[in-house]
């Protein structure tokens, strides 16, 4: 067997051959969407910070008070000593968000969804997902060894054709897509997908990452409303919402939650906190979405239905050089790279933020159609 390190070697020349080698980057936020590498400062348009709530005075001034009041760390999972004071709070005000019984919050996005999904499915299930859906639901269905199946993106009909065709097979059917699709900014049809879920009795989980506090929940939602407090919340976390007895279910049975430490009280105030200002604050709330629409019109690009907008290049050498290109200009803008998306779609992914201005969103734009990527 070759050693360890050559194995690693051998993978990572293997990646930088195709362009898909990762590294990391030390990278200091500064105030507003400034971004520090080495000894430059960027304008950002890869941070999921949606309000510039990770540095509000007054999550900070919450997050800084539950650290002095209930220490650093929680201790333990929530069933044992962990369930802190602050947990109650932050699920009020997440199921009051979402219109819901009740809230459980998770110690990561990543972490619901790998616990949740396999609590509501098994090997006897079926589990339909679109096409598009994030890496974490993905695995979340793998782990639950249920019968896993894709729909094409934001198809209705290859959904309802799927359900048509294999529902009968199997004892539960749970349906996975998200409100905000993380690399194409583009919406579900919620409200279509729960009627057709509810007609073939199936549940439907929605995973609004990219949704919170810019895309209100519509009048029809899924069963299982999944969510991350580490976007545009500003702080970690993640949460279901749903009705009580399934949270109660979650309780007992989504693994990642019964055997995984609570978070830290800090992070559960400063989550509270940036609620309460996305509720109040509705003009902080509608900003980048309309940054998004300035940026879509400045380009002639169909208008942005959220706060992400994809620059689609094709292969990934191309992605990485227009983000190199960029960054000369003093703009961080990611290049996203199968796998986390699709081969032959590589892009640029631009997320912007409320504390963008106008002149950052127009020069980078005329960057982009002078270097003919847009
Ligand atoms: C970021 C993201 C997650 C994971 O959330 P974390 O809190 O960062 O673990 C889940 N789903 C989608 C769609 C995401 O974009």
């Amino acid at each position: 067997m070759p050693a360890l390190d050559n194995v690693a070697k051998a993978e990572l020349a293997l990646l930088r051959q195709k362009s898909l080698l990762r590294t990391l980057k030390g990278s200091q936020r500064e105030e507003g969407v400034v971004v520090r590498r080495g000894k430059r400062d960027f304008i950002s348009f890869s941070c999921n910070d949606y309000f510039g709530l990770s540095h509000h005075p007054h999550v900070i001034a919450a997050a800084q008070e539950a650290l002095v009041q209930y220490g650093a760390g929680a201790g333990a999972s929530r069933l044992v000593t962990g369930n802190h004071p602050l947990y109650d709070a932050l699920e009020k005000k997440l199921a009051a968000v979402k219109g819901t019984e009740a809230a459980l919050v998770f110690g990561s996005g990543y972490l619901a969804n790998l616990g949740v999904i396999p609590a509501l499915a098994g090997k006897n299930d079926l589990i339909l997902a679109d096409r598009l859906i994030h890496a974490c639901m993905i695995d979340g269905a793998k782990l639950s060894g249920a019968v896993f199946m894709r729909f094409a993106h934001n198809n209705l009909d290859h959904c309802r054709l799927l359900l048509e065709e294999h529902r009968g097979e199997f004892e539960r059917c749970l349906i996975l897509t998200e409100t905000v699709f993380s690399m194409d900014g583009d919406l579900a049809p919620i409200a279509d997908l729960a009627k057709l879920a509810k007609k073939h009795d199936a549940w439907l989980l929605t995973d609004d990452a990219h949704g919170l506090g810019l895309i209100p929940p519509g009048g029809i939602h899924a069963d299982i409303q999944m969510g991350t407090l580490s976007k545009g919340a500003g702080a970690y976390g993640g949460y279901v919402c749903a009705s009580r007895p399934v949270i109660d279910f979650l309780v007992n049975s989504a693994r990642s939650l019964v055997f995984s430490t609570a978070l830290p009280p800090s992070v559960i105030a400063a989550a509270t906190e940036s609620l309460a200002i996305m509720r109040k604050d509705k003009k902080l709330t509608q900003k980048p979405l309309q940054h998004a629409r300035t940026f879509t019109r400045l380009l002639g690009k169909k208008k942005a239905e959220s706060a992400i907008v994809p620059v689609m290049l094709g292969e990934p050498e191309r992605a990485l050089e227009a983000s190199a290109r960029l960054e000369e200009e003093g703009f961080l803008v990611a290049a996203i790279r199968p796998p986390t998306v699709p081969q032959g779609t590589a892009r640029l992914r631009f997320a912007f933020s409320a504390l963008h201005e106008a002149e950052h969103i127009g020069r980078v734009a005329s960057l982009l159609k002078k270097f003919g990527y847009a």
